[in-house]
């Protein structure tokens, strides 16, 4: 079996830049980016433009953008397989990696997997549907889009994060409404509260999101109330499902501490997790940030992390 310095597990910003900067450092990294476990190049595969990116004044489109990662990680020296890594064995140092077709042994590992976005199966939200042409999961990164501007927007989810991107979402709607399948939210009191008080969001309570329609973007949402239901169609701009992140950790089998929320329990200021010699970046441990630009910084994180501890292990030069 091959033996490696360094392997990074994932291929979104994280992995990339983790990437580029243990090839700079001469570690001669192999990188998994995937195949069945999530579209290779990760989340932004799955966007158009991406207008929050430092350096790319005009945007520039999610896939264009990974693109440039993984081609930036291999001109200098990352080997790439598009395979998925299926387990790990991390007992030992070197860890063992099994991958689809590819097993290999590593001195470190970089866990980079990022997070799938919760979705519900509703018609015309469906990729190939309304799935980002006015339906998303992302008020941050997508909320300023012109589409969504001074129109009716629909939040769907019940927690801090869908209390959170509703507020955050009366910058540029009309009213936002957040849909509700219970009559109180999950949400911290704190949360709900801002939520509720504020003039420009309304609480829809016990309704669900039954179909999205429209002609090039969306106009409209139909809601059912659950106690009676009973159906309305309703003029809409957009809808963004706010129903959590599910961190893709499983092929890990709970060998490392994971949060109470199933992410990945890094030292706090650092990449590094609970078992030494193995590193986390991105949204595979980030819950709060969750965005390109943070995940890329982490990915950084855990190349420089991964260095120190294979030096301070003897392990190179
Ligand atoms: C629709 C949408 C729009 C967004 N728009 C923006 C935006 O405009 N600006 C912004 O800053 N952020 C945006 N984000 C958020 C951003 O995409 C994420 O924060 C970022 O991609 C996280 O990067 P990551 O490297 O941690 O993981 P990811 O991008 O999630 O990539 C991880 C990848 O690793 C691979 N992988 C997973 N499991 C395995 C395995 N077992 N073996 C091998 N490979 C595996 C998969 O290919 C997976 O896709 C958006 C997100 C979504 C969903």
């Amino acid at each position: 079996m091959q033996k490696r310095k360094l392997v990074i597990i994932g291929s979104g910003p994280a992995g990339y830049t983790a990437a580029i900067y243990a090839a700079r450092a001469n570690l001669e990294p192999l990188l998994y980016e995937g195949f069945f476990s999530g579209t290779a190049g990760g989340q932004l595969m799955t966007t158009t433009d991406v207008e929050n990116y430092p350096g790319f004044p005009e945007g520039i489109q999610g896939p264009e953008l990974m693109l440039k990662c993984r081609k930036q990680a291999e001109r200098f020296g990352t080997e790439i397989l598009t395979e998925d890594v299926t387990t790990v064995d991390l007992s030992s140092c070197p860890f063992k990696v099994v991958g689809s077709k590819t097993d290999v042994e590593s001195e470190a590992l970089i866990i980079a997997t990022g997070a799938t976005t919760n979705r519900l199966d509703i018609e015309g939200t469906r990729d190939g549907e309304f799935w980002q042409k006015g339906v998303t999961a992302c008020a941050v990164c997508d909320g300023a889009a012109p589409i969504f501007r001074n129109k009716d927007l629909y939040v769907i989810g019940g927690g801090d994060s869908a209390c959170e991107e509703a507020i955050f979402l009366t910058k540029f709607g009309s009213k936002v409404f957040l849909i509700h399948r219970r009559d109180q939210l999950r949400a911290s009191k704190i949360m709900a509260d801002r939520a509720i008080k504020h003039p420009k969001v309304e609480v829809i309570w016990n309704h669900v999101l039954e179909k999205v329609e429209g002609d090039d973007v969306v106009r409209s949402v139909t809601l059912k109330n659950v106690r009676t239901d009973e159906t309305q169609k309703r003029e809409a701009g957009g809808v963004f499902f706010a129903i959590g992140f599910t961190p893709n950790t499983v092929f890990l089998k709970e060998q490392l501490e994971l949060e109470e929320n199933k992410y990945l329990k890094v030292k706090p200021g650092s990449s590094t997790t609970s078992v030494e010699g193995v590193f986390a970046a991105g949204d595979v441990h980030d819950h709060v940030y969750r965005q390109a630009v943070t995940a890329a910084g982490s990915g950084c994180m855990a190349a420089l992390d991964a260095e120190r501890w294979l030096s301070s292990q003897g392990l190179i030069d």
